[in-house]
């Protein structure tokens, strides 16, 4: 069953762009997920397609309109699309591996792409879109979001990673941030590969791993560990 994506823009020709490459790309190539994109300029009624006006109360900037907006929803969404509609937008829930892994569940998604300050409030209710950010920091537009997004999506569809196994070790998929990698030269500017890796030992590099990567997420990111950022870090693996 494919995975079936369709994302409202005003810059389609920013896609595919990097979701047309690698791992991504030939998942889409082979059918595994599929790319729409819709023009949201196509549905402006007016002669000049107007997209934004400015903001009702004043101040910088435009907005992206109501009508034309829900216009190229409604549009993609005709009666029983039962994909998430999602708004890329600073506001939204963080972007993580528990909404990629919950989105790669489902039958696809509907992202919008704002550009401007944003779009109309009352579109976002009325269309029931749910925000996503990528987080705390502003972009031009929501494409650059909707392509992250799709990316750390299309990667988990079953059949897109060579090796199943190489999902489970990273980071955030165990609540851990990943063990250290290291490759040949054995000796690079004089530094060595940690002799335990070299041993052939799988049950020493394991608890190596195991043991780095609890370090590490402790130094830099002990929010995994106390699970306020989700579930809480138990037994290991
Ligand atoms: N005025 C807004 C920012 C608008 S940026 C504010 O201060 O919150 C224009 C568009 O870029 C947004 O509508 C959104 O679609 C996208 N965007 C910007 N930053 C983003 C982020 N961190 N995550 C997801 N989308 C983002």
């Amino acid at each position: 069953m494919t995975w079936n994506a369709t994302v409202l823009t005003l810059y389609p020709e920013m896609f595919p762009g990097p979701l047309g490459v690698s791992l991504a790309g030939r998942a889409l190539d082979s059918g595994i997920w599929s790319l729409r994109t819709m023009n949201i300029r196509d549905h402006a009624g007016d002669r000049h397609h107007t997209v934004d006006d400015t903001p009702a109360g004043g101040g910088p900037g435009m907005v992206m309109k109501p009508d034309v907006l829900a216009s190229a929803i409604d549009a993609v969404c005709d009666g029983g699309d039962t994909r998430p509609r999602l708004l890329m937008s600073p506001r939204g829930q963080r972007l993580d591996q528990n909404l990629a892994r919950s989105l790669a569940a489902g039958p696809g998604a509907i992202v919008v792409c704002g550009r401007f300050e944003g779009v109309d409030e009352r579109v976002i209710k009325a269309r029931q879109l749910q925000e996503v950010s990528l987080g705390d920091f502003i972009l031009s537009g929501g494409e650059p979001a909707a392509q992250a997004l799709l990316d750390a999506v299309v990667r988990l569809l079953p059949g897109v990673m060579g090796s199943a196994q190489s999902a489970v070790a990273e980071s955030f998929e165990a609540g851990l941030l990943e063990y250290p990698h290291y490759t040949r030269p054995r000796v690079w500017e004089g530094h060595e590969i940690p002799e335990v890796l070299l041993s052939g030992d799988h049950g020493a590099i394991a608890d190596w791993r195991y043991a780095q990567s609890l370090a590490l997420t402790e130094q830099r990111r002990p929010d995994l560990l106390s699970g306020r950022n989700g579930r809480e870090v138990s037994a290991k693996t």
